[in-house]
């Protein structure tokens, strides 16, 4: 990514302290999304090492992953799958407990939303400890994916998330970087 793209898509991220507890410092995105210009770098930027490669499926983490990833499926013409908080999927489901950087948490997907060899692309908004997308990867190696990519708008790299994901063999792209 670009210097210049880079330095306006953390421009357009808005920070607000203190949410949703004391000591977070929440990266708003909704900032960004309503900004088309940085809309569309970011999910042209996101989706670049991919452009013209055979990619299945797009799977978004609830609920900033949905947006971004159903931009991004439609940009390399991919299916989109949700991976959803516990109880809101209708069909069957694989699910994992996780922790947040701020709690715990279970997250679902639909038992037969991928089939097995399929070349899928996890998205969300931020990786933080990783933890969210280590229990998505799961989810998806459970089900039988081949997973490219982990991509995300944002990394903590303090957090140490982005680290934790590659130990686990999953390549992972992101666009900016807030210590
Ligand atoms: P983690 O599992 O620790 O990598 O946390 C990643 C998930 O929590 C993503 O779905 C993010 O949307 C959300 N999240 C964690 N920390 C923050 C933060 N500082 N600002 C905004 N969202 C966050």
């Amino acid at each position: 990514t670009s210097a210049s793209v880079s330095d306006e898509l953390t421009a357009a991220i808005r920070t607000i302290p203190d949410y949703p507890r004391k000591g977070i410092l929440f990266r708003d995105i909704t900032t960004l999304l309503g900004n088309a210009k940085a809309f569309r770098q970011a999910v042209d930027a996101l989706v670049q090492p991919w452009a013209g490669s055979k990619i299945d499926q797009i799977v978004g983490i609830e609920a900033r992953g949905f947006i971004l990833g159903g931009a991004v499926a439609h940009q390399l013409s991919a299916g989109f799958v949700p991976i959803r908080k516990a109880g809101k999927l209708p069909y069957e489901t694989v699910s994992a407990s996780y922790s947040l950087e701020y709690g715990l948490d279970e997250i679902e997907i639909h038992k037969d939303a991928i089939q097995p060899g399929q070349k899928v692309i996890l998205v969300d908004d931020l990786i933080a400890t990783g933890g969210t997308a280590e229990a998505a990867i799961n989810l998806l190696r459970s089900v039988g994916a081949d997973i490219v990519a982990a991509c995300f708008i944002i990394d903590l790299p303090d957090l140490g998330g982005r680290k934790k994901i590659e130990a686990l063999g999953v390549p992972v792209r992101t666009l900016v970087e807030f210590e």
